[in-house]
């Protein structure tokens, strides 16, 4: 049985037929939340992608409340773009370089055009997320993820490798990093319909304004292990992302 749903829409300029998945819900494995919000089911992300660059002819456009017929459930007969060809613009995300490409691909796009406030919010998040992805898994080069069994030697040491130079990297970009946040910041306080969960605490920490995110965590009624995580982690001064739950 699929894992997942496929639909289909036309590129508005050159009428290619692409495809898109969506997870079924019902039949996810694993499911793990980062502290900024990004959600992995069996490792891929369920935030649908809604900005596209079109495989065949590199038009950009985006796809809000998507509706029959521009999205179809029903396969046209017609040679389709498979999703690996266009999601997240083609990169991989099995090396560094593929990931810094991903980054500069929301710096492009957010230096092209002007947007909605809407829409600049979607583009600034998935840039941090993908600032994020250069270090997202840290806690993977510790010996304890090679003695409990998870990964075998070949493997954690190259992935180890690949963290800890994404580590570097993401210390050589942190002024773009910084600076896309401190726009998201402002912009989720302009609009707080569109921040999601602990957004702006999380933002703070991250911007190692510490104090203002626990201030923040304060005032919050009820506790929960998310927002303990994030405040543990202010005490250390650690503006790193986390795995919240997985
Ligand atoms: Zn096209």
């Amino acid at each position: 049985m699929l894992k997942y749903d496929s639909y289909y829409f036309q590129c508005p300029h050159c009428q290619a037929w692409l495809e898109g998945r969506d997870l079924k819900a019902e039949m996810v494995n694993q499911s793990i939340l980062y502290s900024d919000g990004k959600v992995l089911n069996d490792n891929l992300i369920t935030t649908r992608q809604k900005m596209i660059m079109c495989p065949s002819c590199g038009h950009v456009f985006w796809i809000e409340n998507p509706q029959e017929p521009f999205i179809t459930y029903e396969k046209p007969e017609a040679e389709i773009y498979s999703w690996n060809t266009w999601r997240f613009f083609g990169i991989s995300f099995s090396n560094n370089k593929g990931k810094l490409a991903l980054i500069n691909h929301y710096k492009t796009f957010l230096k092209k055009s002007h947007y909605e406030p809407k829409n600049e919010i979607y583009l600034r998040r998935f840039l941090w997320w993908a600032y994020n992805d250069l270090h997202r898994n840290h806690q993977h080069v510790r010996l304890k993820y090679l003695l409990n069994g998870f990964m075998s030697f070949g493997v954690w040491h190259e992935n180890r490798k690949m963290i800890l130079e994404g580590e570097k990297l993401f210390l050589k970009n942190m002024k773009g990093f910084t600076e896309n946040l401190k726009r998201l910041l402002a912009l989720l306080e302009k609009h707080p319909e569109e921040q999601i969960d602990l957004e702006l605490p999380e933002i703070y920490r991250e911007l190692r304004q510490f104090d203002k995110a626990k201030e923040l965590l304060d005032k919050l009624g009820s506790r929960t292990h998310f927002t303990n995580e994030i405040l543990r982690h202010s005490k250390w001064k650690d503006s790193r992302v986390f795995m919240v739950t997985g």
